[in-house]
């Protein structure tokens, strides 16, 4: 999910949501399913750019030039830009080059879906990496080629399957 489906799928649930600050509760808490829980810590920064967007709807400016890939990956997920294309543009733009795909299907966590903004794997704070840490990220280095039953193919990625359906 991207910031604007958790929100939609938190006001549909009957959520309550207020930011003060940097700070975003949401209430009734107990409510939140761990699934939330952790689409929500993910989506902070966007989730809360959207809560506090100006009535009149201007357009969220686009992060800074010192933005890492994660962050620049987000503010296009808000802003809803979904064409390959265009994202590739726009991460060329921000010194983030295109990745070159070998054949081998192997991927890097820096091309993947669950690396999140503080360098950690959505999947392994998840639990759905077996033997992970919640800290987890591939230990040869983000950058490292591997199979990773974690993969999430990022929207740059022209292949669009998983590890497991991978050859
Ligand atoms: S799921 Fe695997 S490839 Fe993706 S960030 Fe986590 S460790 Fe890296």
């Amino acid at each position: 999910m991207n910031a604007a489906e958790i929100l939609h799928t938190l006001t549909d649930q009957g959520f309550n949501m207020a930011v003060e600050g940097d700070r975003l509760t949401i209430t009734p808490s107990s409510r939140l399913t761990d699934t939330l829980r952790a689409e929500i810590r993910t989506h902070k920064f966007a989730l809360v750019e959207l809560l506090t967007r100006p009535a009149n709807d201007e357009p969220t400016p686009p992060p800074p030039a010192t933005a890492s890939r994660a962050e620049v990956e987000q503010w296009m997920d808000l802003v809803g830009e979904t064409d390959p294309e265009t994202r590739r543009e726009v991460l060329a733009n921000y010194g983030y080059p295109s990745f070159t795909y070998p054949d081998s299907g192997r991927r890097a966590c820096r091309q993947c879906r669950n690396l999140e903004v503080d360098g950690g794997c959505r999947a392994a704070r998840r639990g759905q990496i077996p033997n992970a840490s919640k800290h987890y990220t591939w230990p040869a280095g983000i950058d490292a080629l591997h199979r990773c039953i974690g993969f999430r193919p990022g929207l740059d990625d022209h292949d669009p399957t998983t590890t497991e359906k991978r050859p």
